[in-house]
């Protein structure tokens, strides 16, 4: 079993698309051991994408995500991290696999609807950024 950290940004809340993604990481055998609403500041942003933070889009990236709320959830299952990835879709919508959530919903190539974590070392340090072991229910 594995776990990783999900965000429904705040372009998929403002869009009405909370619903959707549950849906797919239902049907998905994803299973949600943790979920909640959060509203970040920019700073709390910024630290979340620390590892990004020589890259050009990091201002951009960390005000967008910074603007609404996100819903943040833990998911797990078997290979939950690249299983999840498959699910998301390539960082650029537009060379997403059809069928998955940005080739279907995205925008933008910022604006692209959820995170997953990218390995396992990212999906502890993702978790624990907005999780104490109290909120995730085993
Ligand atoms: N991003 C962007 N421009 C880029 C690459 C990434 O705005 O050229 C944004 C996008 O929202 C992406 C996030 O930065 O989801 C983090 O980038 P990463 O390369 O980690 O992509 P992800 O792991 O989300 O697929
Ligand atoms: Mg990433």
């Amino acid at each position: 079993m594995q776990t990783t950290l999900s965000i429904v940004k705040p372009d998929g809340v403002s869009r009405g698309l909370i619903g959707e993604v549950v849906k797919r990481l239902e049907d998905n055998d994803l299973r949600i051991a943790a979920m909640k609403m959060i509203h970040m500041t920019r700073t709390q942003a910024e630290g979340f994408y620390a590892v990004h933070r020589e890259r050009p889009f990091f201002g951009s990236l960390t005000e967008f995500m910074s603007s609404g709320p996100c819903v943040v959830m833990v998911l797990e299952g078997e290979d939950a991290i690249a299983r999840y990835r498959t699910l998301m879709g390539a960082t650029n919508y537009k060379e997403a696999d059809p069928g998955t959530i940005r080739a279907d919903f995205a925008t933008d190539i910022e604006k692209n609807v959820v995170h997953g974590s990218d390995a396992p070392e990212t999906a502890a340090f993702e978790i624990g950024y907005f999780f104490n072991r109290f909120e995730i229910v085993g």
